[in-house]
């Protein structure tokens, strides 16, 4: 132990759950490649107004969750907490809405929010994302729910469902929200909670306490109030994800915590973590741009987050098929052995064999466990006499066989035993 420990809410990742967490962004971003997203990268901390207009001044992730600083030189930034408003920033700053649309794009990193630490809920957390700037289709935002469905069955989870919704447009939102406000300002509730109604009462909706839950019973629904426009949109979407085999379910309360979000709205929830459930979420934001002084741009997206999919794998006893350690362990005995070994353990790398090497001058005992532990197939080893005679023992950890090869033969020798 050192007198340092990682701050609350983090967590390191390291061998062997870390090579989990990799396969799984990289699971989850692989049919993004397969679709045409580009992969894009933008700094992990923005102009925290970015982030207040962006995502809004009502949502918990501004009020309560974001890391914000003054540099010295008197800017004042953010940690981000997401990665859509970012993506657009980059976006709009670069003119990629210039070029042809849509613009489709990826990404993976860590976020950062100060949340209360829980299960599944860190200040650090890592997500992979994907944004189509530029095009109103609902084919596109059936295309993205399809995507985070065929990462996550690629990866082996069954025990998800996704939660479907439409949040209507600036034609039939303005309405919906007026009976919502009218319908809210006449329940018995907190002090925050009475501000929000002014702010954006959608959020309210998104209420997790049982309290204000139970008040919500006859609440207007956006389902009732969607315009012709919006209706028939929503209707394309959900027919396009029947016809690919993807089941959902329609949730009419669903909101989600950014206010951006206008039409299809979505979230995937897995059953088996309890009441941190979402693994991902998106929607539909087509007026982010503007917001952020940007022209029009209709906008969808998602954000699927890796901590929780990796719990997700764990609950439902999925285990993925990793990158496998070496296959070959060397293990020298003397000094001249082991220069010799290590470039036969050099060239087979080169070969594309995975091989790892006793570091630090063990013994053949000690060097022999390292090797078993290694879980490679065989083992080098080369002695004194070997090595004067121009042999290397090889010898099969599975089998206990033992056998020499020329040593200048052996790269040929090792690769014919695996593989
Ligand atoms: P929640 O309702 O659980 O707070 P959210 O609506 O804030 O989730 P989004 O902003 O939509 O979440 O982020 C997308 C995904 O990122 C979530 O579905 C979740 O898997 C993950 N995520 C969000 N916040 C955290 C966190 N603090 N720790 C770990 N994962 C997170
Ligand atoms: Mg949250």
């Amino acid at each position: 132990m050192s007198t340092f420990s990682a701050p609350k809410g983090t967590y390191d990742l390291i061998p062997p759950d870390s090579a989990e967490f990799l396969a799984v962004r990289e699971a989850l971003a692989a049919p993004l490649l397969r679709a045409g997203y580009g992969y894009v990268e933008t700094p992990g901390f923005e102009q925290a107004e970015l982030f207040s207009r962006g995502v809004g001044e009502s949502t918990d992730i501004v009020t309560k969750e974001m890391y914000t600083l003054t540099t010295k030189g008197g800017d004042q930034l953010a940690l981000r907490p997401e990665g859509t408003a970012s993506v657009l920033r980059a976006a709009l700053q670069r003119n990629l809405h210039r070029s042809a649309l849509p613009v489709k794009l990826w990404y993976s990193g860590s976020y950062y929010r100060y949340e209360r630490p829980q299960a599944g809920r860190y200040r650090h957390f890592s997500q992979v994302g994907a944004e189509a700037l530029g095009a109103e289709d609902p084919v596109l935002d059936a295309e993205l729910i399809i995507l985070a469905d065929d990462a996550y069955r690629s990866l082996g989870l069954r025990e998800f469902r996704i939660l479907l919704n439409s949040l209507g447009d600036k034609e039939c939102r303005p309405v919906y929200r007026a009976a919502l406000q009218e319908y809210l300002r006449r329940l018995d509730l907190d002090e925050d909670t009475r501000r929000r109604i002014e702010i954006n009462p959608l959020r309210v909706l998104d209420d997790k306490r049982d309290s204000v839950q139970r008040q919500l019973a006859d609440a207007p629904l956006m389902r009732d109030h969607l315009c012709e426009a919006c209706k028939a949109y929503h209707e394309q979407v959900r027919e396009l994800l029947g016809a690919a085999g993807v089941a959902f379910e329609d949730d009419p309360r669903l909101v989600r915590g950014l206010d951006y979000y206008t039409r299809t709205t979505f979230e995937f929830v897995h059953d088996g973590l309890g009441s941190q459930s979402a693994v991902g979420g998106g929607g539909r934001y087509d007026g982010l741009s503007e917001m952020l002084g940007g022209p029009e741009l209709p906008s969808v997206g998602w954000a699927l987050g890796v901590d929780r999919t990796v719990l997700a794998l764990r609950a439902e006893g999925v285990r993925l098929d990793l990158a496998p350690g070496p296959r070959v362990y060397a293990v020298p005995l003397g000094e001249e052995a082991r220069r010799v070994l290590f470039g036969v353990v050099t060239e087979l790398r080169r070969e594309g064999i995975a091989a790892d090497f006793a570091f630090g001058g063990k013994g053949l005992k000690n060097a022999m466990k390292s090797a078993n532990r290694s879980g490679a197939r065989c083992a080098l080893v080369l002695g004194e006499r070997d090595l004067a005679e121009g042999l290397v023992q090889v010898k099969d950890l599975e089998s206990g066989e033992q056998s020499p090869v020329p040593l200048d033969r052996v790269v040929t020798a090792v690769r014919a035993k695996v593989g």
